[in-house]
C-alpha cells in the first residue's frame, strides 16, 4: 500500500460507510492516504429527506434493522455465517463504546409455524456464537409450532448511518462528494492523485466502463414505521414470525425514539417505488393475527 495516495469509495450506503470507517481505523496517519466517499445519495446530502430516507438508490436507511441467525443450508451459507459472527462481536464493541450508534442488544424471538428439518434439528449455523440461544418450543406439539430465543442486536438505521458519517467527517477527515458517476473509470478523471484505489460499494454494481452488474436485480421491501403506544410491550425485543404460507412478519423497535418497524414484504424483481396499500393492509393483518 506504500504508493497509494488516495482511496475512493463509490457508494455511500452502509457498505461504503463501513468500508471507509474500517480503512480509516486501520490506516496509519503516517501513510498519509486520503479517503473520499462518492455517492449520489447518502447521509451527506443536505436535503433531509434524501439523507434520512430517499429512493431505491439509497436503500440503507430503510433497513429494519436487526440480526437473526439461521441454520446454514450450504457450505457458502456456513462460511457467511462466520462473517455475521464477526459483525456481532464488532457491534458488541461499538454498542459499549458509542451508545449514540443506537446499537442495542435485546432478546430475539423466532416463531416458526412450519419449521423445516434445518430448524427442527438445530443444524449448524444457527446457534454457534450466539449468546443465550435456546429452543423454547420444540415443534413436536399438535400445532407443530417451534420457538427459539437468543441475544441479538437492533439499531436505528437512519441514525446509525448518520453516526458513521459524522465520525468519518469529523474524526477521520474523510471527504464526501455528492455526484452521479457514469462509470467507475470516471473517478480517475476527478482526481489528480495517481494511483487511485477504487472500492465499489454502489449496491447495484456500477461497472468500470459504465452500466450495472447484469447479475443484480431489484427486491422490493415495504415496512410500516409506527409511533408505538405508551407501554408498548415490544420495545426490548425483536420478534420474527415465519408463517405457514411462507411469508414473514417481524417487529423491530428502533432505539432512541425511532419508532417500531412492522415488516415486511420481500418482492423479487419488483421496483415499484410507491406505497402499496394492499401491502400495508397485509402487514397490519399479519401483526393482528400474530397477537391472537
Ligand atoms: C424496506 C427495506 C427493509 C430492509 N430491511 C433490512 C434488514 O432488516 N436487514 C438487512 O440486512 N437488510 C435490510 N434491507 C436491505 C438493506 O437495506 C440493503 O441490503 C443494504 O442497505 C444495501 O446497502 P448498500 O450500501 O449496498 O446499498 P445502498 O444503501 O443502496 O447504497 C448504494 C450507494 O451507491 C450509490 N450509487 C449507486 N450508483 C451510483 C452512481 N452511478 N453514482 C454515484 N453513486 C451511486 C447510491 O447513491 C448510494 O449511496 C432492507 C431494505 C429495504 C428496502
Amino acid at each position: 500500500m506504500t504508493d497509494i495516495q488516495h482511496i475512493v469509495i463509490a457508494g455511500s450506503g452502509i457498505l461504503g460507510l463501513t468500508t471507509a470507517w474500517t480503512l480509516a481505523e486501520n490506516l496509519s496517519p503516517a501513510q498519509n492516504i486520503k479517503i473520499t466517499v462518492i455517492g449520489e445519495y447518502g447521509p451527506h446530502c443536505s436535503n433531509m429527506n434524501i439523507s434520512m430516507t430517499s429512493s431505491n438508490k439509497y436503500t440503507s436507511p430503510w433497513a429494519g434493522a436487526h440480526f437473526r441467525p439461521f441454520p446454514s443450508k450450504s457450505a457458502t451459507e456456513y462460511s457467511e455465517m462466520k462473517l455475521t459472527r464477526s459483525t456481532l462481536a464488532k457491534f458488541k464493541e461499538i454498542s459499549q463504546l458509542f451508545p449514540e450508534s443506537t446499537i442495542r442488544f435485546v432478546k430475539g424471538i423466532e416463531v416458526l409455524e412450519s419449521p423445516d428439518e434445518y430448524y427442527r434439528n438445530v443444524k449448524p449455523g444457527w446457534k454457534e456464537g450466539i449468546d443465550g440461544f435456546k429452543v423454547t418450543r420444540n415443534g413436536n406439539g399438535g400445532d407443530g409450532v417451534m420457538e427459539a430465543e437468543y441475544e441479538t442486536w437492533i439499531l436505528n438505521a437512519p441514525m446509525y448511518l448518520q453516526f458513521i458519517y459524522r465520525k468519518l467527517l469529523i474524526e477521520y477527515n474523510v471527504n464526501f462528494m455528492k455526484f452521479r458517476l457514469k462509470s467507475l473509470d470516471q473517478i480517475n478523471d476527478l482526481f489528480q492523485e495517481n494511483p487511485v484505489v477504487i472500492v465499489n460499494c454502489t449496491g447495484t454494481g456500477l461497472q468500470y466502463r459504465g452500466g450495472y452488474d447484469p447479475e443484480c436485480y431489484p427486491i422490493r421491501g415495504q415496512t410500516l414505521l409506527i409511533n408505538p403506544p405508551k407501554d408498548c410491550p415490544y420495545m426490548d425485543k425483536t420478534i420474527t414470525y415465519q408463517l405457514k404460507d411462507g411469508s414473514w412478519s417481524f417487529v423491530i423497535p428502533r432505539p432512541l425514539n425511532g419508532g417500531v418497524i412492522l415488516g415486511g414484504m420481500k418482492q423479487v424483481g419488483d421496483s415499484f417505488l410507491g406505497i402499496n396499500e394492499e401491502d400495508t393492509e397485509k402487514l397490519v393483518e399479519m401483526q393482528q393475527e400474530n397477537q391472537d
